[in-house]
């Protein structure tokens, strides 16, 4: 029998964080309770006091947050693990937590839309500078860095460009300029991608994607290397109160178990349809990280075990082409988020990216044809003859629109 450290990820994904319990139960309890009853007033000014372990209120501390914390913690190989109200709760106690006024961040201009708002507005107010830059490029890097810059924030894949960034060479450069490096792992998830271990400090995720992966939880995890780290972050968590509930930790920790097998037909999706739309007449450009023609192709191999199941494209005709093909499809649904079971699709530029701007757009490669589709776990045939029948329908309104112009 391994050592528990040792089992494969799959196994770590269905026994990491679950703990022996009263009653012998496989699947713990939801300890739905905002407090904790203390045994005397000793006792409680005892818990208060730090000299003893237990728990007081949930907002500080809950078994069912914890266990799915310690879960996650152990599977990106960190030491623990904060669960937050959502991924941008978990963004946000990042930055509250490792920057003061007169600090510069460097951050991949290809994120998140409201992670970009967040540090061109609020943290901005409170005198936090941030220089977006392609962080594909580690020369980039380099030169945005100042001798104020404290965090090096980094996504990868990046939203919805997919492009690549070195999480190796940016830690070195970051480390050599005494700067922390965050990575926000959601698109990916530690069955695919570890970052703690390519040398970044921080890792973050939006549960609500890959790692709950069913669509019905909006919440967000911080990962840390170390005690220090852990119990500045906590602080800062406790103080601000953007924790996550036990009944969505315990969805979360049901989720993590089946995350090895989904991310495997995620990504087995993925692939297949990105190589289908690659020869699609229809399709403009694609950008997929399985694909060769992917800028950053070389760059994924050495660092993530699969490309994952994200993709994006252009069709043929601009914005106009693009609104037909997500109004068209049936067993993709049109909406935002990603990475559950079912497929989404979604135009970056009037949704998801629409707060950043268009200049802000157009410098992130995000451009108004863009579409991202979040591969679902369904058969990929299905899927491909769904996109099949949308595309048809595109090019029926081009030549008609051809027609109406000539
Ligand atoms: C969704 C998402 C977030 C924000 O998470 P929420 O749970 O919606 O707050 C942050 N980063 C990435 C890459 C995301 O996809």
């Amino acid at each position: 029998m391994k050592h528990d450290e040792d089992l494969d990820f799959s196994s770590k994904c269905v026994h990491s964080g679950i703990e022996e319990n009263e009653f012998g139960a496989v699947v713990p309890p939801i300890y739905q309770t905002s407090t904790f009853k203390f045994k005397s007033a000793d006792h409680g000014a005892s818990l208060f006091a730090g000299k003893e372990k237990g728990y007081i209120y949930t907002r500080l501390a809950n078994p069912t947050i914890e266990a799915m914390e310690n879960a996650i913690a152990e599977l990106e190989g960190g030491y623990k693990a904060l669960g937050c109200a959502s991924g941008m709760a978990a963004i946000h106690t990042v930055f509250a937590s490792m920057l003061s006024a007169g600090d510069h961040v460097v951050c991949s201009a290809a994120v998140y839309g409201p992670t970009t708002t967040l540090l061109n507005t609020i943290m901005k107010k409170f005198g936090v500078g941030t220089t977006f830059t392609d962080t594909t490029d580690v020369g980039n890097v380099l030169n945005a860095m100042k001798p104020n810059t404290k965090v090096v924030y980094v996504e990868t894949p990046g939203n919805p460009t997919l492009c690549i960034s070195d999480i190796e060479e940016i830690s070195k450069i970051a480390h050599e300029h005494n700067a922390k490096v965050v990575v926000d792992n959601t698109f990916m998830s530690p069955a695919l991608q570890t970052p703690l271990a390519l040398g970044a400090d921080v890792v973050l995720h939006s549960l609500t994607k890959f790692l709950n992966g069913h669509a019905d939880v909006v919440g967000g995890i911080v990962v840390v290397k170390d005690e220090e780290t852990y119990t500045q972050f906590r602080k800062v968590l406790n103080q601000t109160g953007g924790v996550i509930d036990p009944f969505n930790s315990f969805l979360v920790h049901r989720g993590l178990k089946t995350l090895a097998i989904r991310m495997e037909k995620h990504t087995e999706n993925a692939q297949k349809i990105a190589e289908w739309l690659e020869k699609h007449p229809m399709v403009k450009s694609i950008r997929y990280p399985g694909l060769k023609s992917h800028p950053n192709y070389e760059v994924g191999l050495r660092q993530h075990k699969a490309p994952g199941g994200m993709i994006t494209f252009e069709v043929e005709g601009g914005i106009e082409a693009g609104k037909v093909l997500i109004g068209s499809v049936k067993l993709c649904q049109l909406a935002v988020s990603l990475g559950g079971v079912e497929s989404l699709i979604e135009h970056p530029a009037s949704m998801t990216h629409f707060s950043m701007g268009k200049d802000a757009r157009l410098a992130a490669g995000i451009t108004d044809g863009l579409v991202r589709i979040s591969v679902g776990i369904e058969s990929a045939d299905d899927l491909i003859s769904d996109l099949d029948q949308a595309l048809a329908k595109v090019k029926e309104v081009i030549r008609h629109l051809e027609k109406t112009e000539a």
